[in-house]
């Protein structure tokens, strides 16, 4: 017998109810992840339940993987066959197999929204439609409403709605942007929802395969559904009717990007028979923080209201600092998290919530000075990083030969003497005849004359080297062909610098990842590969073990730390500027409620008199959700609670920060004389012995402290002292 007893009685009565729609709505530490999983490892353990018949969907990747592990724990290897997944990577799998239902190749790529800008920016600059009002930025995100729209009225008219004075270069551009995607065999995420919702609409076979195929269907954080993942729940339990949702409207934060709290609300309506189950204990925090937190959550206006306890009485109240800048503020946080470790708390049971990933940069430098270790989640993450976006690119062209958009980043990365206008009219000849521009590239003699057509040879010999070695590879080792084939790694290494080198580690990573993702996937193709990466969203960097966990308030749903420090409770930084402008600061309450009930033990909130915000210093007065907190629950410092000197930094860092090597003064090659002192970023001072070629091809021997070494003038991170 699975053993229940450390559950309450009403969070056993959501585990064990395992007929009919179920939803669970209940405050925050209440133990809704808790009993979504238990109810899993119950279903197969108690009721024999197939695992391959439960669909459990969770908010990120992070959660579906911690989800999994826990399954595992208490099911053994069984988890395995369980579909834990968030919405983006379910409808991702399930077209590797369906997408041709609905005319796309099933290798399709899926473009993330870096990749989308790119698209758009090509879009905009080729119908000269750019502006102020038209960025690819927000082309990108009036694209993405639109579509979520979509199930209550047509993309078009969504965009008359909300692009006044310019909806018909909207249009024209949305238009573009679908077909261009379509056209390379290509989705966003967005795409990947709307497609797999219309294969289930449109292909009655694949609609019951799946919703026979599914018993139970559970979902995690159900308040932040959008209509599309609404219609897919719905769509994927209707033959079975074992529903599951668990979810808080108070913690509903999503609204921004489509999220509908109606369906959390409606659900009795939506589903006949609904058992509903309130949890009212908290088993997260103790009763001071959560004083805090239902302070400023009962200031919202429309909620159903809960009552939230938690049988911990007592703890220290949450502790507020006003600090004169934002960079005495990163410094108070600093020196109290030095402190808290010296006594007795480790490094990972911290983390930093903020509204805006700006507001990290700050925190980091100090986090630096004092050593302490950290990681950062979201920003510009790994898959991010031009190169391994270029690696990912080659990748990409190698599976789905139709992804122009991939191709065009690397096409003449390296240099191989592509211009501008060669490009302009090998996408000119490749779109007149419907191809792809990896094909037209071998007619290039036709649009650009034999002479010219010589420089795409380069690139066409590329690619069918790296095709042609990396026949009957293993997915490592096919990226290790791309990285040396594509003359990538030749690149780097003549760069010759700091930063060039800090790029070959990351590539090499990436490589590590692939081998460890075959190991772990015997099966897995390129494609699902690639999948997995353009998936990670940029809540789901996973964070090393012994760091302190810096992110912003809306990845931090779901999580929980021993102590939270909540920076930046400023008006016009939280709640934000356009929320107040906008008269939406209930969303804002929302995501407070959601960063004080993080906190298990120790909460800390902060705010500085005056911040550099929006280029300019700015007064800020302090957050209207401190002041809805009764100053008799919360412990006002004065200043920074003593502390002994900071200790050394240490080498511990965890997140490798970005810094780009950019000399003081970066000379011109051609400024370099023999006898000359120079100074290396990396091999510190040294003396010019000699020095060959001319241009970017000007090469120097020099002497430096641990030998000679010669370089590129032009490339290498030097210079004149
Ligand atoms: P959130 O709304 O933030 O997502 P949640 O309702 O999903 O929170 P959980 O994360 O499941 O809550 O649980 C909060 C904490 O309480 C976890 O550390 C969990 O292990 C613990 N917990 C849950 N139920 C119990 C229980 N019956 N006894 C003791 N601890 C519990
Ligand atoms: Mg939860």
């Amino acid at each position: 017998m699975m053993n229940l007893d450390f559950l309450s009685d009403v969070q056993r009565k959501a585990v064990t109810t395992t007929k009919g729609p179920v939803l669970v709505l209940a405050g925050a530490g209440s133990g809704k992840t808790s009993v979504l999983t238990n109810r899993v490892a119950y279903l197969i353990k108690e009721k024999g339940v197939s695992p391959a018949s439960i669909l459990a969907i969770t908010f990120t990747n992070k959660a579906a993987r911690e989800m999994r592990e826990r399954i595992e724990k208490l099911t053994g290897a069984a988890a395995g066959d369980i579909m834990i997944s968030t919405f983006h990577s379910m409808c991702a799998r399930f077209l590797r197999y369906d997408a041709d239902k609905i005319g796309y190749d099933r290798n399709f790529t899926i473009y993330d929204s870096a990749d989308c800008k790119t698209v758009l920016k090509r879009i905009l600059s080729d119908k000269q439609l750019e502006s102020n009002i038209l960025t690819p930025g927000r082309c990108m995100s009036v694209i993405s409403a639109a579509k979520n729209a979509c199930a209550k009225e047509a993309p078009e008219n969504y965009i008359e709605d909300v692009c006044e004075g310019y909806s018909e270069d909207m249009k024209a551009v949305y238009h573009a942007y679908t077909e261009r995607l379509r056209a390379e065999n290509a989705m966003d995420f967005d795409d990947l929802l709307l497609n797999m919702l219309r294969v289930l609409e449109e292909d009655p076979k694949t609609r019951s395969y799946y919703t026979n195929k599914y018993e139970y269907v559970l979902v995690d954080e159900y308040q932040d559904t959008n209509s599309v993942q609404y219609a897919l729940v719905k769509i994927l339990s209707e033959k079975h009717g074992n529903i599951f949702v668990v979810g808080d409207d108070d913690q509903s934060i999503y609204a921004w990007r489509g999220a509908d709290i109606r369906n959390i609300l409606d659900f009795e309506k939506d589903y006949q028979d609904t058992t509903v189950i309130k949890l009212e204990q908290n088993y997260r925090s103790h009763e001071r923080i959560l004083d805090a937190a239902n302070a400023v959550i009962s200031k919202a206006r429309e909620r159903k209201g809960k009552t939230l306890w938690s049988a911990r009485k007592e703890g220290p109240k949450p502790r507020v600092y006003t600090a004169p800048n934002e960079y005495a503020e990163a410094e108070f946080v600093a020196k109290e998290i030095d402190r808290l470790v010296r006594e007795g708390k480790s490094y990972a049971d911290i983390s930093v919530l903020y509204r805006m990933h700006t507001q990290s940069r700050v925190l980091e430098e100090k986090l630096r000075t004092y050593g302490i270790p950290y990681q950062v989640y979201g920003g510009q993450s790994f898959y991010e990083r031009k190169e391994i976006k270029d690696m990912v690119a080659y990748l990409t062209v190698l599976e789905n030969e139709q992804a122009d958009t991939a191709f065009l980043r690397i096409v003449n990365t390296p240099k191989r003497g592509i211009g501008e206008i060669s490009i302009e009219k090998l996408r000119n000849y490749a779109q007149e005849r419907g191809m792809s521009l990896i094909d037209a590239m071998e007619y290039a003699e036709e649009f650009i004359g034999s002479g010219a057509s010589g420089k795409f040879s380069g690139c066409i010999q590329v690619f069918r080297d790296i095709r042609e070695m990396s026949e009957g590879k293993s997915l490592g080792e096919q990226m290790e062909v791309v990285f040396n084939a594509s003359g990538y790694r030749e690149m780097l290494l003549l760069q010759d610098s700091t930063e060039a080198e800090t790029k070959i580690e990351n590539i090499e990573e990436l490589i590590n990842s692939a081998y460890t993702f075959e190991k772990q996937n015997p099966e897995a193709t390129l494609a699902d590969f690639l999948a997995s990466i353009s998936l990670i969203s940029d809540m789901d960097t996973t964070a090393e073990e012994g760091s302190v966990t810096l992110m912003t308030l809306h990845s931090a749903k779901g999580l929980e730390f021993d102590t939270v420090f909540l920076v930046g409770m400023e008006e016009n930084v939280f709640p934000s500027r356009r929320s107040i402008a906008e008269d939406k600061v209930d969303e804002e309450r929302r995501l407070c409620y959601v960063g004080i009930t993080r906190a298990k033990q120790l909460l800390y909130l902060t705010n500085c008199a005056s911040r550099n915000l929006y280029s300019g210093s700015n007064e800020n007065h302090p957050s209207r959700f401190l002041d809805d907190i009764p100053e008799g629950m919360l412990d006002i410092l004065a200043a920074p609670a003593p502390v002994r000197r900071a200790k050394e930094p240490k080498q511990t860092v965890v997140f490798k920060p970005q810094i780009e090597f950019k000399p003081q003064v970066k000379a011109d090659s051609a400024s370099f004389a023999v006898g000359m002192e120079v100074e290396h970023t990396k091999f510190g001072r040294g003396a010019i012995l000699s020095i060959s070629g001319e241009g970017t091809q000007r090469v120097a021997s020099i002497k430096f402290p641990d030998g000679e070494r010669k370089m590129f003038l032009s490339f290498a991170p030097l210079k004149i002292v």
